[in-house]
């Protein structure tokens, strides 16, 4: 079975585009995986010869009660689901409640997760970074899932194990 990657994090951070981006490939299809609900959207993609699925979730929005309120559903399924975890935090808007919400799960998660900053198109790289390390998910990595950036060279290293 194709390793499978969640894309988690709070709404508009740029989940479905990185989703887009990445099962664009002329054979991707929406897998046929046990379990698909609505919320939670499947593709697949092929980078360097390596298939992967993709997990597309409707994200978190923080302001329910407790991290399991927090915590939708379908994100903690995803999570389940899936072997990487990749954790989108908005490099523009910097740091919010939700993300620390969120951050807080996947630290007792044993999911293998990266911290992927998106919407860093336009920003200085290293500032945009340095709030995000204080999520304690370890080094953030920047990209711009809207144009490509930084996006090919980060699926590589995440499927560098598979
Ligand atoms: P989701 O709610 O996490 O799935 O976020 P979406 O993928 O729907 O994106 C939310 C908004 O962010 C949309 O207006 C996107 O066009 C925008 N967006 C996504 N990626 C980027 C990016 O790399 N750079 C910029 N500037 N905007 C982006
Ligand atoms: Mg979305």
């Amino acid at each position: 079975m194709n390793p499978v990657i969640a894309l988690v994090g709070r709404p508009n951070v740029g989940k479905s585009t990185l989703f887009n981006r990445l099962t664009r490939s002329r054979d991707a299809l929406v897998a046929d995986f046990p379990g698909l609900t609505r919320d939670r959207k499947y593709g697949n993609g092929v980078l360097g010869g390596k298939a992967y699925t993709v997990i597309d979730t409707g994200g978190i929005s923080g302001d329910e009660e407790g991290i399991d309120a927090a915590m939708a559903e379908q994100s903690l399924q995803a999570i389940d689901e899936a072997d990487i975890v990749l954790f989108l935090v908005d490099g523009r808007s910097g740091l919010n409640v939700a993300d620390e919400a969120i951050a807080n799960h996947l630290r007792i998660n044993q999911k293998k997760t990266w911290l992927v900053v998106n919407k860093t198109d336009g920003l200085e790289e290293h500032s945009a970074m340095a709030d995000f390390w204080q999520l304690g998910i370890g080094d953030p990595h920047p990209i711009a899932a809207a144009h490509g950036r930084n996006v090919t060279a980060l699926i590589e290293e995440v499927l560098a194990p598979f």
